[in-house]
């Protein structure tokens, strides 16, 4: 795949507007919990700086209704960016009103109707902002929105540096014809994540689940979950998927044991073999032998990709399956890439980041790629021919 990057956009004096992906959680005061999808921009933004650019920043903030929800504003945000540019960020409001400075940030994106619905109107009225249009927005990049792709009807596109090295990791990650590949798939977006293993089964040499996936993969093949979180309307997919395991060389490895409570958590947690869980109780985690098969065969595997975790970790009872997949990265001498909102959310210890050979900025994002080897905000910035 051939893509136009930034570095070959003659950007000098131009107007730049770089569509970027700040969708970073917030914590209940509205404080921003984690700068990784800020800081991760940085090398496209300091290039830019460098070269005589004039940046105008547009991302979106979670899912307002409209602009009156005050916790979805980007001033922190901008603040945050300025204090790592070392210049101010100015948050602007008004679209027709963009001050001449070397950096601004448009207010969120998902405060402007039309956005989602990658509406023209809307696109246009961005595109008139600037010169050039280039795409850094990894996370959003599985999203035909307005400020995603409709844009780059009305502009010549770019793609941004975080891009290319998101794009660069999960493709040699993947497609690399050395050694093992591992993938690890928990959480509980069930159609994405079953889809993504549907077709993940002819590139990885196993497949470990976990998660309320992995509860679904069970119930499907007719083993009682009790009252496990299930996602009966994937069972046909899930009953598909399975067949193409049997057809293929992966191995689709769901857990040995799982660690189950009543629906309420307010029972002592306890483990049983994943055959005998009564109606009564629901599996919250995997179990220790799950545990232990599935750290070896990270720790035996050239490559790891992982998304989902493995248990409802919120509740600490429930968090060991997910550390120890974590733990078994970080052991892992290889490459190793993790990604997902609450995957993420999950790793307490930031410092562990460091022992990971990349940590995606898509969540969504990164399944779909996954599953299509490209997407809708990437193919706006392919070379034709
Ligand atoms: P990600 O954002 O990393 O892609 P998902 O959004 O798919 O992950 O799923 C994360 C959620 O899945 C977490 O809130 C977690 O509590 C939940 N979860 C994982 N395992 C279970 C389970 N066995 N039962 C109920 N919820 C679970
Ligand atoms: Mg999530």
């Amino acid at each position: 795949m051939k893509l136009k990057t930034v570095k070959e956009a003659s950007v000098k004096n131009k107007r730049v507007l770089v569509r970027v992906d700040y969708n970073v959680s917030l914590d209940n005061n509205h404080n921003v919990t984690d700068n990784t999808r800020i800081t991760q921009t940085l090398p496209t933004l300091k290039f830019l700086l460098k070269n005589a650019a004039k940046i105008i920043l547009v991302s979106h903030l979670g899912r307002p209704k409209d602009k009156n929800e005050k916790k979805y504003s980007l001033t922190n945000i901008a603040n945050i960016l300025g204090s790592y540019l070392d210049k101010k960020v100015e948050l602007v409001k008004n679209i027709n009103n963009i001050p001449n400075a070397r950096i601004v940030m448009l207010e969120n994106i998902r405060f402007f109707p039309g956005e989602k619905a990658n509406d023209a109107e809307l696109a246009r009225q961005l595109a008139q902002l600037a010169d050039i249009y280039v795409n850094d927005a990894f996370g959003t990049a599985h999203r035909a929105h307005a400020s995603v792709v409709g844009i780059a009807e009305y502009l010549p596109a770019y793609a941004g540096l975080l891009l290319l090295k998101e794009i660069r990791l999960i493709t040699t990650a993947l497609n690399s014809s050395e050694g093992s590949l591992t993938i690890v798939i928990g959480g509980a977006k069930t159609p994405e994540k079953i889809r993504a293993i549907g077709t993940l089964l002819d590139k990885a040499n196993n497949i470990l689940v976990g998660g309320a996936i992995a509860n679904t993969f069970l119930s499907t093949w007719g083993i009682p979950t009790g009252a496990s979180l299930v996602d009966y309307e994937m069972s046909e997919m899930a009953r598909q998927v399975i067949w193409m395991a049997t057809q293929s060389n992966a191995a689709l490895i769901l857990p040995d044991d799982v660690v189950v409570s009543n629906e309420d958590r307010s029972r002592k947690a306890s483990t049983l073999s994943y055959r005998s869980v009564p109606g009564h109780l629901a599996i919250f985690d995997i179990g220790p032998k799950a545990r232990q098969k599935y750290k070896k065969k990270i720790i035996n595997s050239d490559r790891v990709i992982w998304n989902g975790p493995m248990g409802l970790f919120e509740d600490k009872r429930y968090a060991t399956g997910t550390s120890s997949i974590l733990q078994a990265m970080t052991k892992n001498s290889g490459t190793t890439i993790i990604g997902g909102g609450d995957t993420l959310t999950a790793i307490k210890d930031k410092s562990i980041i460091g022992k990971i050979t990349h940590v995606s900025t898509g969540g969504g994002a990164l399944l779909e790629f996954l599953e299509k080897g490209t997407l809708p905000g990437i193919e706006i910035v392919k070379c034709n021919g």
